[in-house]
This record gives C-alpha cells, structure tokens and sequence, in this order.
C-alpha cells in the first residue's frame, strides 16, 4: 500500500526543490499557524506543520469510514440524550475524575432546569489508524471521537492544493489530479449556519468561544470566513470575556456586549487548564442559555474515554440504537479492544495482563489534547502503583493499533530536512442538526489525515509531534 514515490524520497535534491516550493505553497494557499513566541499576533506568522508528500490510504478503509460517519452522528447525538446512560456509565469516572465531574455536574444541573434549546447542533471528527493485522492487511480502527472542539477542518482544507503543486513539481501530475478534494470548513458552516438559521433571529450572530492563546487562528478563521460569506456575524469571545460581559435575559436568550447570541461554536473548554472558577461559572451561563451550543455539555460527555469503553460492551450499541442493526454492524467494526479497569475482577484481571505485557495496550486517562495517554514502560509502572486504588477507574486501557509505517519527510518551520518513518491517523468530520426529535442534518463533512514520525507514541498538530498530510488512495 506505499504511495508511488519511494523513489522520490531518495533524490535528494529534487526533495529539497520540492520542500521550497511546499511551503511557499502552504503561505500562498493559508495553511498558516501563529508562532510560538507571538501566539497571539499575526504580525508574523508561519506555516502548520505538513509532509512533503501525501501519504498513501487504502480506499477501502477510506471509504469505510466516510460510511460510518453518520452512523457515529447518530450513536453521539443518541448518547448525549440518554440520561441514564452517562450516568451509568461515568458513575465510576466521576469519583475520582474532577473535571469529567465538573462537566456532569452542569450536565446534571441544566437537565434539572430544563433545556432552553431544542436545536442540537454537533461538529464531530471520528479519528482511525490503519491497523496491520497478523496477514498485513490493514484494518480501520477508531482511536477515539472527538464532539468537542474538534480542529483542522479549516487548514487541511487547503493542503490538497498544496500536495498537488508538490506532485506537480516533482513530474507527478497524473497522481496530483488523483487527490481528492477536500472541504470540510464549508461543510462545519453549513452546520454552524443551520443551527443559526433554526434558533431565528436575523440579527444575532454566532459566538467562537476561543482559547486564551490563539495560535490556530487560522484553522477558525476558515470557517469563520463561509459563514461571513453567508452574511452570518461572526463574533469571537474567551469565557473570561462570558464572565465579564455575558447575560441571560427573562427567556435565557444569551447576550454578550448587547449583542445576542444564536450559537456557541466552542474550541476551547476541553481540557482542565481552560477552567478557573469564573470560567466554570461562564461555561454554565451558556450552557443554561438559549443559544445552540456547539457541542452542549452532554455531548461533550459523549465523548468521553470511559463512554468509548463502554460502547464496545456487548449489547450497548443494540440499547442506544434501537432497531438499526447494519449501523451498529459499520461501527462495531470500527471497534479495538477496549477495556473496563472499574474496581473488581474484570478490572484486576485485564490490568494484570497489561502490567505482564504494555506493549500491547495504550492507558488512557479521560483528557484530550494529545500527550495524556501512557504506552510501554510508563504504563506498567503506573498501573502497577495504581492497580489496587480506585484511581484506576479515571483511566481505560486499549489495545495498541499497529500501523504499518511508511517514509515521508515533516517540514516544520526551522527543522532540518530530514527523512522519517511515519505513521498516518485518518479523521472525518461528522456534522449533524436536531431540532427536537428530528435530525435536520446529517453529513460527513470532510477528511482530516495526520501524519506523525513514529517514535512519538502520542500527541496531534496543536501538540507539535503530527503534521498535516492528505490522503494519496491505493
Ligand atoms: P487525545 O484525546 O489526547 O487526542 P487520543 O485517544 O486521540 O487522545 O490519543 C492521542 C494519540 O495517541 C492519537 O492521536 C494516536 O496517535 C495515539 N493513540 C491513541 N490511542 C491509540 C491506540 N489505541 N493505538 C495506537 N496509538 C494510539
Ligand atoms: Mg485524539
């Protein structure tokens, strides 16, 4: 399954050509990020980390994971209605996990209030890698979903075009023709505009709640950009700015600075470092507001470590899809192992095989972000300390998906040129609208393809260990 350019990688010169052009496509075509020493400025700005060459997918797993995208739609938003479950299910977590708590608490409170909103908006990115099974042929496998805040629908719009000119570059423009278009921004605005045309009101405007340093500006700024062009205001708000000058009025419409608010687009929100107490407080004004919330906190919750776990039990699919047994078939095929380390015997039983052998799983604590889960080593000595506690219970375990890796070289912006074994993590955004009972939309919305060398057992872009690619299919 190797893209057609091994060759290519060898020629040395023709990669440092190649590797110019690239990123000067990259400034031209806005594959940009803020730096890290002015993360908050755009005076001088660079470009996001991409390969020099797209890397190679199967088709099948790539279209394997286009068709399941609405079915994840579904399950997410099915999830994120059902009460019982999340409670259940984050029963243990909540005990020891203090913001997965925090979130259910809220969750547990606006339910109490009742809902002011009956439009459910979700913008998702289910996330694979190819795993290499016993024969070598790969499989799809889920890593996790992301329903909050999920980012670089707006960049990895404009890296086809860019791989495309690198192709073209190096004689390759029968294969730069093959890559696929790509444009998952447009598809979030569609979402974000319909969520804003159902809560109307022609002059409120849709609010991204963004995240005190901002140096993936420009990855919102792409959608920001389609629904401008739809003539939708676009307003742009930390919970610092919500605490300070966000207000409900008598029907919880939200207000800020006077202006009101239709949708709240959050890419921030996820982690703990985004909470201090006045931030808690503003997350839920909005929450209890009448605005769209982009993910609403039970959705959040969905998306959850321990909800992915728990979904690979036998017969959770079959309760929270009732009745759509081919759905549940496409997802469930998407399924690694996945592991409960709950207090008692199952739990003391699948870290004891963890402990005897880490190099088959990957311990994940409920955080995202990139650079929270533990491998090898490290797993070991922190399941073996924490094996007879509780604190288990705020982590899963998974299986390690071993992909087959392939050559490619990450420009990154004052790196040396250098050639890397990689490994690739497909994602596909999932868009959906509901007003009340009936989904209103439900697409796939685009693809995102990470691409990371593999000594980095973790981590994404916003992490600094994986860089922006686009799939070549074979
Ligand atoms: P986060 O919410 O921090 O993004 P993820 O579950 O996506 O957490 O894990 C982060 C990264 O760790 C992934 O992008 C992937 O590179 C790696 N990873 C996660 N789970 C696995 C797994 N089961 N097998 C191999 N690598 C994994
Ligand atoms: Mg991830």
């Amino acid at each position: 399954m190797a893209a057609p350019w091994e060759d290519i990688l060898r020629n040395k010169p023709a990669v440092q050509e190649a590797a110019s052009v690239a990123v000067d496509a990259a400034l031209l075509e806005g594959v940009l990020m803020r730096t890290e020493r002015e993360p908050n400025a755009s005076d001088v700005v660079s470009y996001a980390p991409f390969t020099l060459l797209p890397s190679a997918v199967p088709s099948a797993l790539f279209e394997q994971a286009y068709a399941v995208q609405q079915d994840f739609n579904l399950l997410v938003d099915a999830i994120s209605q059902n009460k019982e479950f999340l409670e259940r299910t984050l029963a243990s977590t909540i005990k020891v996990d203090d913001f997965t708590a925090r979130l259910f608490r809220i969750h547990m409170q606006v339910l109490e209030e009742g809902l002011a909103q009956s439009v459910f908006l979700g913008i998702n990115r289910s996330d694979y890698m190819f795993d290499c099974g016993v024969d070598g042929t790969p499989a799809l496998k889920q890593i996790e979903i992301n329903t909050i805040a999920a980012s670089f629908g707006g960049l990895t719009s404009r890296t086809a075009a860019v791989h495309g000119q690198v192709l073209k570059v190096l004689g390759r423009s029968e294969e730069a023709s093959r890559l696929l278009p790509n444009n998952p921004s447009k598809g979030l605005a569609l979402g974000i505009a319909k969520a804003w045309e159902l809560y109307g009101s022609q002059s409120a405007v849709v609010m991204f709640l963004v995240e005190e340093v901002q140096r993936n500006i420009f990855d919102q700024r792409c959608v920001e950009n389609e629904l401008w062009n739809r003539n939708i205001r676009v307003i742009r708000k930390r919970f610092r700015d919500v605490f300070e000058k966000g207000s409900l009025d008598d029907a919880k419409r939200l207000y800020m600075d006077g202006q009101e608010v239709a949708v709240v687009y959050y890419r921030e929100g996820y982690v703990p470092k985004n909470y201090d107490q006045q931030n808690w407080e503003a997350r839920l004004l909005l929450e209890r507001s009448r605005a769209v919330k982009c993910p609403d906190i039970a959705t959040q919750l969905a998306g959850t470590k321990k909800v992915q776990q728990e979904l690979s039990r036998p017969g959770t699919l079959e309760r929270l899809l009732p009745g759509r047994t081919e759905a549940i078939a496409r997802i469930r095929a998407t399924f690694a192992g996945l592991y409960s380390l709950d207090m008692g015997e199952e739990g003391d039983k699948i870290a004891a095989t963890a402990i005897a052998d880490p190099d088959r799983f990957v311990l994940k604590p409920q955080r995202e972000g990139g650079g929270n889960n533990l491998y090898g080593e490290e797993l070991r000595q922190v399941l073996e300390k924490i094996r007879d506690s509780p604190e288990r219970t705020s982590y899963i375990l998974m299986d390690k998906i071993k992909p087959q890796p392939a050559m490619n070289y990450l420009l990154r912006a004052h790196s040396p040129l250098q050639v890397s074994e990689c490994i690739s993590e497909l994602g596909i955004f999932g868009v959906y609208v509901r007003q009340g009972k009936e989904m209103v939309m439900n697409n796939a919305a685009g693809h995102l393809l990470r691409t990371k060398a593999i000594e980095h057992a973790d981590g994404g872009v916003a992490a600094g260990v994986a860089v922006l690619d686009t799939p070549y299919l074979v």
